[in-house]
């Protein structure tokens, strides 16, 4: 799971864990980052599974015609 933050001073984002000690675009320091949304990857994996059974479903049928 990938946490990003965002700068509350210029809008900048960070994705990571933790948030940056010191914004590298403002210089403001972690205090001004606030969780801005999660990334689950486990979410992106099962679409991922999903898109292959189709094909699959898909090559199937093609061979039944
Ligand atoms: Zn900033």
């Amino acid at each position: 799971m990938i946490k990003v933050w965002q700068c509350i001073e210029c809008g900048y984002e960070y994705e990571g864990p933790k948030a940056p000690t010191r914004c590298p675009e403002c210089g403001a320091d972690c205090e001004a980052f606030e969780l801005y949304e999660y990334e689950d990857e486990e979410e992106d994996w099962e679409d991922e599974e999903e898109w292959e059974e189709d094909n699959w479903d898909d090559d199937k049928s093609r061979r039944n015609r």
